[in-house]
């Protein structure tokens, strides 16, 4: 469904971000994209999304393919408009408006009735969420505003998402359920995920593959049984001795 090969990135025509990245996620499968600080991972979502600015980063080689269709040279509504949804590290929500308005935001091209079937689907999924439907997001804790960011790339029915970092600064059982959640869209509705996480040992636990960068680079991949057993695997990242 999406196909990377032999992408490169580079910020402001001098810091190589991303080197030679070819990755490869299957319809319905969630993949982990994993790696420690600053190895370039959410780097190489940005580039699929097409949220890389020129002035900023720019991508200068490799092809980005999204059902057989190059994307790479795309804006980011088209992009959207495939099916193809980021959920962005730091949630990125408008404080000011309520969890209702938040959703809706992420559901502006669909039919009004459409929207509030979409609602109800999401606050089944997320009950935690339903009872502050009118309340201001500024408001709500970390991980109902996760909930609320994954909710709102949900609205519009997409075919696949990013998500960059959902646990980050969570409490564990706020991660069990989003998590949970993930699998379930997977599950239920054919969902495709790429999932990008410094969580090794929670994102191999959904994953159906698993690739691991380092430097811009991909230095590992493989299914979780096989990379949770590597034994680099354990002590850089799952930090087991
Ligand atoms: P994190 O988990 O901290 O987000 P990451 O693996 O997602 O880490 P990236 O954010 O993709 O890593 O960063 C990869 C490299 O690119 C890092 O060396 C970072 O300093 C650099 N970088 C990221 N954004 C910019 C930018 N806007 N301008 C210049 N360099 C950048």
């Amino acid at each position: 469904m999406l196909s990377i090969t032999n992408l490169q990135v580079f910020y402001d025509h001098a810091v190589e971000a991303v080197r030679d990245v070819s990755l490869e996620v299957g319809a319905g499968r969630i993949v982990a994209l994993l790696g420690s600080n600053g190895a370039g991972k959410s780097t190489v979502l940005k580039a699929i999304s097409g949220v890389l600015y020129p002035e900023e980063g720019a991508i200068t080689g490799g092809v980005i393919a999204y059902g057989g269709r190059p994307i790479g040279k795309l804006p980011p509504h088209e992009i959207v408009r495939l099916g193809l949804v980021q959920v962005p590290e730091g949630r990125r929500l408008f404080d000011t408006l309520t969890v209702e308005e938040n959703l809706l935001m992420g559901g502006y091209a669909r039919p009004a009735g459409e929207s509030s079937a979409a609602m109800a689907r999401i606050f089944g999924m997320f009950p935690a969420i339903e009872a502050h439907r009118h309340r201001v997001s500024g408001y709500l804790s970390g991980g109902q505003q996760q909930m609320v960011a994954i909710g709102r790339a949900l609205m519009g029915e997409p075919k696949m998402l990013l998500l960059d970092e959902p646990s980050l600064g969570l409490a564990p059982q706020i991660i069990t359920e989003i998590f949970q959640a993930i699998r379930r869209l997977r599950d239920e509705r054919g969902l495709t995920v790429l999932l990008v996480e410094q969580n090794a040992q929670l994102a191999l636990s959904v994953a159906d593959y698993g690739y691991i960068m380092e430097r811009g680079r991909i230095v590992m991949d493989d299914t979780p049984q096989k990379l949770l057993a590597n034994d680099d695997v354990k002590e850089f990242y799952l930090g087991v001795q």
